[in-house]
């Protein structure tokens, strides 16, 4: 068994897995093939154990298990498997005239081998769906799943040895100082799914080995209600996925910004929507993963200058807290300035689109922006003006269900994406191939250079 605190262990680990790169087993497309094919049969057979995790891990229903981890995880694989062999294709490209006779393409090369480490809010979907486009490019690749999910993690490490090439996909479970551990030899690619924080270790713990990092980080994405959106989709699809995971959704809608007119009307949909959904335990609160993030919300709840519409109660004993609607907090108090990571949901009067993308385009760049709007001019504009990892017109985080469109941020959002065919590209070398023909191979292209060459060089070249 594998000590991941031993770094010998460790080093011999990473060791193998290049050694088992370099022997070419994973490169063919019958490899890709059999793994994605695999990991499909994996998760279909264990839905029941996923459900059973996530619901240990995060007390999540099994239809969420379903919506947000099962049902995604296949979704990548069956789009990935379908489309492997045209993502494998080299793409021919034209040459200039003075590069004739000759023939160039672009040709996909696996990178070797992969980290790919995990968070806790989406515990199987997120390790998993980076691994498909690990395994779709070719490589071979490391998982580290986040300890705060400690039965997803186990179910990983009990699994994926299970299903996959035990030699070229392992599990190695732990914390940070795994990761730290891990990164420390060097990877040919670190994909990391987390708070942008902790990015920034990542960054620097890649750095003395120049190990390329994609970031998948967090932020505070908002929504933009103008007055003519239709309220009532606007609140169902906000409260719907606030509602998910209680809130530990890194695409949750994190706050508001409302346009005046409507204001009032839509926060009464907005409450009557979110009693209509919560109708089986409507003052129950939410689970909160662990204490260090019940007391990160509770604390927002008791700093809050905002107007509480609904909800505001926690309770440290089952570690749950409610739903809170708050109006108008304070745009420097905690819960305007981190990223909420819960139930909570500050909503900001403005007094037209204009304010609203002041607002958002002063803070960090956000992983998504919502926009409800009926109008196209206003929509167009949002799309335009404000810098985002993705804007959603008239929904909420639909486009991570979307393999043709890349998942990421910007900024302090991330950097880089994946998803379908950005994930096989993430995690290939774009390899520039030039042939040549022997000739022609005129004299005058090669030293000592003449006048006449020089001239004739010029015209050419
Ligand atoms: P986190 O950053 O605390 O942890 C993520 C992973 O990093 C875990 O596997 C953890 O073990 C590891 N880690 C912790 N400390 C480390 C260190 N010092 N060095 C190296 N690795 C370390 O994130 P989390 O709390 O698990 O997840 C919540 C955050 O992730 C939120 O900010 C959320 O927005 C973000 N997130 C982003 C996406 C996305 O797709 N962009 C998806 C889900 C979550």
């Amino acid at each position: 068994m594998l000590d991941a605190m031993n770094p010998e262990d460790v080093a011999d680990l990473v060791a193998t897995l290049r050694t088992v790169h370099a022997s070419g087993r994973t490169r063919s497309m019958e490899w890709r093939r059999t793994q994605l094919d695999r990991l499909e049969r994996l998760v279909r057979e264990h839905e029941d154990d996923i459900s059973a995790a996530l619901a240990n891990d995060l007390g999540r229903s099994a239809a969420e298990a379903w919506i947000a981890d099962i049902n995604p995880s296949i979704g990548e694989i069956t789009y990935a498997r379908k489309h492997l062999k045209a993502w494998m294709r080299p793409r021919r490209t034209r040459l200039p005239l003075n590069q004739i006779p000759g023939r160039g393409w672009i040709q996909y090369e696996p990178l070797g081998v992969v980290l790919v480490i995990s968070p806790w809010n989406y515990p199987f979907y997120l390790a998993l769906s980076p691994v498909v486009g690990a395994i779709a490019a070719g490589n071979c690749v490391v998982v580290k799943p986040s300890e705060v999910a400690p039965a997803t993690s186990a179910l990983l490490a009990d699994l994926i040895p299970r299903y996959l090439d035990p030699e070229a996909v392992v599990v190695v479970e732990g914390d940070g100082e795994t990761s730290q551990a891990l990164l420390a030899q060097g990877f040919d690619h670190v994909l990391f799914t987390g708070g942008t924080e902790i990015g920034r270790k990542i960054l620097a713990a890649a750095a003395p080995t120049l190990t390329p990092v994609t970031l998948e980080l967090g932020g505070k994405s908002p929504v933009i209600v103008a007055a003519d959106a239709d309220l009532g989709v606007a609140a169902r699809r906000i409260a719907w996925l606030k509602l998910m995971n209680s809130g530990q959704t890194c695409l949750a809608p994190d706050y508001l910004l409302v346009e005046r007119s409507v204001r009032d009307q839509f926060v009464e949909t907005l409450l009557s929507t979110l009693a209509e959904f919560r109708a089986d335990s409507p003052d129950a609160g939410m689970p909160i993963v662990n204490e260090r993030q019940f007391q990160r919300l509770a604390g927002y709840l008791e700093a809050t200058k905002g107007t509480i519409a609904v909800g505001g109660n926690v309770s440290e004993a089952d570690r749950t807290v409610q739903p809170t609607v708050i109006l108008d907090p304070d745009p420097d108090e905690p819960a305007m300035c981190e990223e909420i990571f819960g139930p909570l949901l500050p909503v900001i009067t403005v007094d037209d689109i204009d304010e609203a993308i002041r607002i958002v385009n002063a803070r960090p760049k956000p992983l998504a922006v919502y926009a409800f709007s009926g109008s196209k001019a206003v929509r167009n504009r949002i799309v335009d003006e404000v810098p985002a990892g993705a804007v959603v017109v008239n929904h909420v985080a639909m486009h991570v269900l979307i393999p043709q469109l890349p998942l990421g941020g910007v900024g302090e959002s991330g950097m880089g994406g994946y998803h379908g065919e950005w994930g096989f590209q993430t995690f290939s070398h774009r390899k520039s191939v030039l042939s040549k023909t022997a000739k022609p191979d005129p004299r005058f292209v090669y030293p000592p250079y003449t006048q006449r060459a020089l001239k004739l060089m010029r015209r050419m070249f």
